[in-house]
């Protein structure tokens, strides 16, 4: 892969393995985008700050030792040198993640360093799948290529609290689908760089599709 693969749309929609599964398939870079937006929260709640007060939030943000890696197939986020994966998933930081990454300055920041270790990863390897919710509108808006995934609310839902059982995590699958539904309110309703298809991105539907069937469609996308 030469350049940037851009994956955005709410979660629940496959995006996460489908974007490692690709990378890896093309020997390309991954950078998962939530990952750093949720370390930031972490290290807000750890700080005791309260996730409405931007400016205590933003500081945060400033002076976060955050470290997450490029390799599809070994993925860490350190916070701090402690390796945070498992935590940054949890029910705290799913809970608040959407408050701390409407701060304006937090994106900012965030997006900004998006933006060096795309440029890193693509002098080194070549080419990165990027997953989140701006990646096609602000954070590459040059992809080669754009994919908006999207699922039914249901499809999600499911999909989400199969994930979290896995991961020994018990949500019922209703408390999963309100989850699912307040977050991409509060993703898609943000002001500053709030989730949306870019213009030319193609859009994805995953609700029938297996994750086989969404990587044999984004590669014919890559292929053309
Ligand atoms: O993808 P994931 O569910 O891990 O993202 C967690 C949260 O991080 C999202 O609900 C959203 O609030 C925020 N996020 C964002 N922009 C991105 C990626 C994630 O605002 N590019």
């Amino acid at each position: 892969l030469r350049g940037v693969i851009a994956l955005d749309g709410p979660s629940g929609t496959g995006k996460s393995t489908v974007a490692r599964r690709l990378a890896d398939a093309l020997g390309a870079g991954y950078l998962d985008t939530g990952a750093m937006y949720r370390a930031v929260t972490l290290a807000v709640l750890r700080s005791g700050v309260a996730t409405d007060d931007d400016e205590a939030v933003l500081s945060i943000a400033e002076n976060v030792d955050l470290k997450v890696s490029t390799d599809p197939n070994h993925q860490e986020t350190l916070l701090g040198g402690e390796n945070v994966g498992a935590e940054i998933r949890g029910q705290a930081v799913t809970l608040a993640v959407s408050a701390v990454s409407a701060v304006a300055g937090v994106r900012a920041l965030l997006v900004a360093r998006q933006m060096r270790i795309i440029a890193e990863v693509c002098e080194t390897r070549g080419g990165i799948v990027v997953e989140g919710r701006d990646i096609g509108t602000a954070v590459a808006p040059d992809a080669a290529l754009k994919v908006f995934l999207t699922a039914s609310a249901d499809a999600r839902a499911l999909r989400r609290s199969l994930q979290d059982n896995a991961s020994g995590r018990e949500v019922s699958i209703d408390d999963t689908r309100k989850d699912v539904d307040r977050r991409d309110r509060l993703d898609s309703g943000r002001t500053t760089s709030p989730m949306q298809p870019a213009d030319d991105a193609v859009w994805l539907d995953t609700t029938e599709l297996d994750l086989q069937g969404v990587l044999d469609e984004i590669l014919a996308l890559v292929a053309e």
